[in-house]
């Protein structure tokens, strides 16, 4: 026949049918298993949703942290711009009061000159050009109020200190010219034709310009937005806090954090609400300016919060019902092991004497025959059966003869002691014994010993006399040899028990030599 070699999807397929097979046959024998399994499975599958969970919560500051970033950046490109454009109303203010010739000029032509590129910045508070003294030389409106001195104002002494400035931002200021509303004030030094101080050309902002920049972002219910200047003074905040506006945090740890370095996330606790935030930095180029967007973490983390307290506990309950399901299946398991061990211990026994029965004789002396002749050693069997025990229970009744049996059992097990010896009840009133490694002349004494135990021993009746019951027993001793087989065995045995029963009964008769009983106690 040629050689067959089995495709790999074959091989494959009966790998895994064995694998099935001794897996089942597995977890069959060992109940806990399923449960353990059961357990861990579930615990895998909780370790797995944390896992995803927690990656959930990293996504979601992630997210946060991005969608932070982008409002940073738009703010401070819109800051940026803005300020740009002021700056060239500002340089065209510069270059419009330098020239000699524009102070010469009618008052109308003068302001188109100096502030006409100065209309268009946004939420401007008021153009104007401050003479060196301080005084108000020309304005927007064309308004001026000479009485006004603004030589005190931090501008105007950076300004006239050093010419390098080039453009300042000041800080929050109440206007003099105006409605005393907080604005801010964005200036360029101007110098004479001799490079001396000859005043300030100011662009007043009004500081809800700010505000109205922040009112347009949505940072969620506990979060804030806001506009510091580098030295700490706050420009404007989301929730409003008017009392707040010009004040300054730069003692707060938030805000020294962000004045470290151009831009950056970072949580933190606010030391004013004490809500935990993810604030979001950034310098505005070419200000003093950082913006800054600070959700805060529990809004962030909301959604997720919830996803995951969903999950968790569907996770927990299909996790439990799991666990359950299969500790309640190890336990069916175990129960039906326990009955079947019962079933099977059953079937071995003899309900009566509780000795191996027929069958587990018959198997363990097939055993024992085949031990014996691997190691070359004599295997021994008794026979032992009661005598005339058709007239003991005739004379005692049913009930007692079960009583003598029993006694009998008992006075066998308690010689035959060995773990390897089998003692069985062959049927009736017939008992055998197998005795593995035992000679002869060791299974002679056994015999004679239970042959002894069993005539001293007195059996109590029901009428509360004593009767004793004696057995003959008939021993077969062989070493296993080719040709011949357990059942020469067995046979002999009977020949002998027949032998000891026509030489008397009570007494031992053995392949060896016939014991005669010491005394005669059988109940003839
Ligand atoms: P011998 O000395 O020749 O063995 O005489 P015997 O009466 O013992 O012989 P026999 O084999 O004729 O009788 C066996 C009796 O054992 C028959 C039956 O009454 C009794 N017997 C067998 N099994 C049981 C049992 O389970 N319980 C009781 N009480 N008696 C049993
Ligand atoms: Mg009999
Ligand atoms: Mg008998």
């Amino acid at each position: 026949m040629p050689h067959q070699t089995l495709s790999p999807r074959r091989r494959l397929r009966q790998f895994v049918r064995a694998a099935g097979i001794g897996v089942s046959h597995y977890v069959g024998n060992h109940p806990f298993f399923a449960g353990l399994a059961g357990t861990l499975v579930a615990v895998a599958m909780a370790g797995l949703t944390l896992l995803t969970l927690s990656d959930g919560r990293i996504e979601a500051l992630d997210h946060a942290r991005e969608t932070s970033q982008n409002i940073v950046s738009i703010m401070s490109s819109d800051l940026e711009r803005n300020v740009e454009i002021d700056d060239l109303s500002l340089q065209a203010m510069v270059d419009g009061a330098r020239n000699p010739a524009s102070w010469t000029l009618p008052a109308d032509v003068q302001r188109a000159v100096l502030f006409d590129r100065a209309t268009t910045a946004a939420y401007l508070g008021g153009a104007y050009v401050i003479g060196r003294d301080g005084q108000v030389i020309a304005t927007q409106t064309g308004e001026v109020k000479g009485s006004v001195r603004l030589a005190d104002r931090d501008y105007f002494l950076a300004h006239q200190r050093s010419p390098s400035v080039g453009l300042y931002f000041s800080h929050p200021f109440r206007s003099r010219l105006r409605d005393g509303k907080l604005s801010i004030g964005l200036t360029r030094r101007i110098d004479d034709a001799a490079g001396a101080f000859a005043g300030v050309a100011l662009l007043a902002i009004r500081i809800e310009y700010f505000q109205n920049l922040l009112d347009r972002i949505n940072t969620g219910k506990q979060g804030s937005v806001f506009i510091v200047m580098d030295d700490g003074t706050l420009l404007a905040r989301k929730p409003f806090a008017p009392n707040d506006i010009g004040g300054s945090i730069a003692k707060s740890p938030t805000f020294q954090k962000m004045a470290a370095r151009d831009a950056g996330t970072y949580v933190a606790i606010s030391a004013v609400d004490g809500v935990r935030r993810m604030y979001t930095y950034s310098r505005v180029p070419g200000t003093p300016l950082i913006a800054v967007v600070a959700p805060a973490v529990d809004d962030v983390l909301a959604p997720w919060r919830h996803r995951g307290v969903i999950v968790g506990v569907l996770t927990i309950a299909f996790g439990a019902v799991f666990v359950m399901v299969s500790w309640l299946l190890a336990f069916a398991l175990r129960d039906k092991l326990h009955a079947q061990a019962a079933l099977v211990r059953l079937a071995a026994t003899d309900p009566l004497t509780g000795l191996s029965n027929r069958r587990v004789l018959d198997s363990r002396l097939d055993e024992e025959w085949r031990r014996a002749r691997r190691t070359r050693q004599p295997l021994s069997v008794l026979f032992i059966d009661v005598d005339h025990f058709k007239r003991f229970n005739d004379t005692y009744g049913h009930a007692s003869g079960d009583e003598a049996l029993i006694a009998v059992t008992e006075c066998i097990t308690a010689v035959v002691r060995r773990s390897i010896d089998v003692v069985a009840r062959y049927g009736g009133e017939e008992f055998a014994v197998v005795l593995p490694e035992t000679s002869v002349e060791g299974a002679l004494q056994v015999a004679e010993k239970i042959r002894r135990r069993v005539q001293n021993q007195s059996i109590a009746q029901s009428d509360g006399e004593k009767t004793a019951v004696t057995v003959s027993i008939g021993c077969a001793t062989s070493v296993p040899a080719d040709g011949v087989n357990v059942l020469d065995l067995l046979a002999a045995a009977d020949r002998q028990l027949y032998a000891a029963k026509a030489a008397g009964r009570n007494q031992v008769s053995s392949t060896a030599r016939i014991e005669r009983p010491v005394t005669q106690g059988s109940p003839s």
